[in-house]
């Protein structure tokens, strides 16, 4: 088939601002291909929540091909047999493709580029994943940042980002080769369906993405400034799934996100934050292309000698949202039942299991892994590792949050924290995040019953916090070469 080239689909799920589609369309025709390679990424292949994602990320792009005259070919393997068997099959000789960044991508892309030139054509790879390349934003001394202000400013005095392109037309070839059938790949779960009503949440696709943007700076983004750290109110953008497949461009929120300052110049300090969580995205990535090994190793080395513990029904209790601390079991359950947990929530599950319950920070990171539809390599290693000390611009170990505190300052009058644990909703606010400190009758009438309808706290608070605090003193004795 001559100039018929593939467009390898891999986190970037959408056909508007894909600078490797644009180019691949110019050069002839295109098939357009996604491989669902089971194994790639090993430990952090694909967890269950991301793959409910998935599925229905890709039936709208396959619809979404479909009326571009287009279509989405789907094949399970290993991405280079699988490129390579595609090469075969069509004749195609070029394989193009968005840059990712996780550490095993590399390896892979060499194996795609080894399979193309065997077939006498070239692996041609294009930016698009994030706003800046992370080799393009060094310190005066050209070495790359490890502390997010600096990196961020250097990053806004770069060059603005190019324009948005739209969706380029695509030739079809004469032939098109066999595609697997989606519902065959089995990605969302049947029995139990643990993700049933997540259709009514969230709309997966280019389109689900671009109306949650607009959505975000039509209605909500002039609260994000000072709102973003109240769970109970829609003040951030939920884009973060959307991000992680590459539904959206961060360059389409970046221009729409400048065109709304345009507009509206008193929301310019709550847009440019939001811009700045745009930021932390880039700066993970940053990172994990300087460590590779973050998902699996501490950035700072001492904490490796942490003496985490190992205590099972403590760990279980923190996944099912039942430790008895009303603002932890709330994410939890948020978590579990839609593939989601708020950010400032996030922080403090995360503060709660590495120091309350002196919980490796992988073991939460692996369950994140598992549970969150925006589960993303680099945002979620990074951010286990800043909230658990060990991690590059980290929040030092001995800032421990106060789990009743952080309650009563970011869900003050407890409309999400009763959402979650309905079995405290009739608990009145000056107990509800301390139901342990509820006379009797007020528990009573609250219809709660302490280890019974609502467990006891796992641990002490004061207690805990002092034994973290202990545990982080064996590091300073800690030498390092
Ligand atoms: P908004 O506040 O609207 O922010 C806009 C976008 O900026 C987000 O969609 C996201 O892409 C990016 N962003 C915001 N905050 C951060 C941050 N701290 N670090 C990196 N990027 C950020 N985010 C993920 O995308 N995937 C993860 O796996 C992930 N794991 C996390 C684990 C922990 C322990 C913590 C504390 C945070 C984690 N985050 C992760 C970061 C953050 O919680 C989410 O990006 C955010 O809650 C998504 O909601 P939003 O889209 O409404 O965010």
């Amino acid at each position: 088939m001559a100039n018929a080239s593939l467009y390898w689909f891999r986190q970037d799920l959408r056909l508007a601002d894909l600078p490797g589609l644009i180019a691949a369309s110019k050069s002839g025709q295109v098939i357009p291909v996604f491989i669902f390679d089971e194994a790639l990424g090993g430990d952090w292949k694909l967890g269950g929540a991301s793959q409910w994602w998935l599925h229905h990320s890709l039936q709208k792009l396959a619809a979404d091909l479909r009326a571009i005259g287009s279509r989405l070919v789907l094949r399970r393997g290993e991405t280079v047999h699988v490129i390579a068997q595609l090469l075969e099959e069509t004749g195609a000789q070029n394989v193009f493709a968005s840059r990712q960044y996780q550490p095993w991508a590399d390896e892979t892309e060499q194996g795609v580029r080894k399979v193309a030139e065997s077939a006498g054509g070239a692996f041609k790879r294009y930016p698009g994943t994030l706003l800046f390349e992370p080799e393009n934003i060094r310190t005066g001394g050209g070495t790359p940042f490890k502390v997010f202000t600096p990196f961020w400013r250097a990053c806004l005095k770069q060059p603005a980002p190019a324009q948005p392109q739209p969706a380029p037309a695509l030739t079809s070839p004469n032939e098109w080769p066999h595609s697997e059938v989606l519902d065959t790949w089995e990605l969302c779960p049947k029995k139990p369906n643990w993700a049933q009503g997540w259709d009514t949440l969230w709309t997966p696709g280019e389109a689900g993405a671009s109306t949650a943007l607009n959505t975000f700076l039509d209605s909500h983004v002039d609260s994000y400034g000072d709102g973003r750290d109240f769970p109970a109110q829609p003040n951030t953008s939920r884009l973060s799934p959307f991000l992680k497949f590459g539904e959206i461009s961060p360059r389409q929120i970046w221009w729409t996100a400048q065109n709304a300052k345009q507009r509206s110049p008193n929301e310019a300090g709550s847009i440019d934050k939001f811009l700045s969580e745009i930021g932390w995205r880039e700066f993970c990535n940053h990172l994990v292309t300087q460590f590779p090994a973050m998902p699996d190793r501490a950035w700072n080395p001492k904490f490796e000698y942490f003496p985490w513990q190992r205590h099972g029904a403590n760990l279980a209790a923190w996944q099912s949202g039942n430790t008895g601390y009303p603002i932890i079991d709330a994410g939890m359950r948020e978590l579990w039942q839609t593939g989601f947990m708020h950010n400032r929530v996030r922080m403090v599950v995360a503060s709660f299991l590495t120091k309350h319950l002196l919980m490796h920070w992988r073991e939460g990171e692996q369950w994140f892994w598992d549970c969150l539809l925006d589960a993303d390599l680099a945002s979620n290693a990074c951010s286990w590792q800043w909230v658990g000390g060990s991690g590059a611009d980290a929040s030092p170990y001995f800032r421990i949050f106060n789990p009743i505190a952080q309650g009563e300052k970011f869900d003050k009058s407890g409309v999400y924290t009763r959402h979650w644990v309905p079995e405290l909703a009739e608990m009145p606010d000056k107990y509800l995040y301390k139901p342990w400190e509820a006379p009797e009758l007020t528990l009573k009438a609250a219809g709660v019953e302490l280890g019974k309808t609502y467990p006891n706290p796992i641990v002490d608070h004061r207690e805990a916090r002092e034994t973290a605090l202990e545990a982080y003193a064996t590091l300073k004795n800690v030498a390092m070469a």
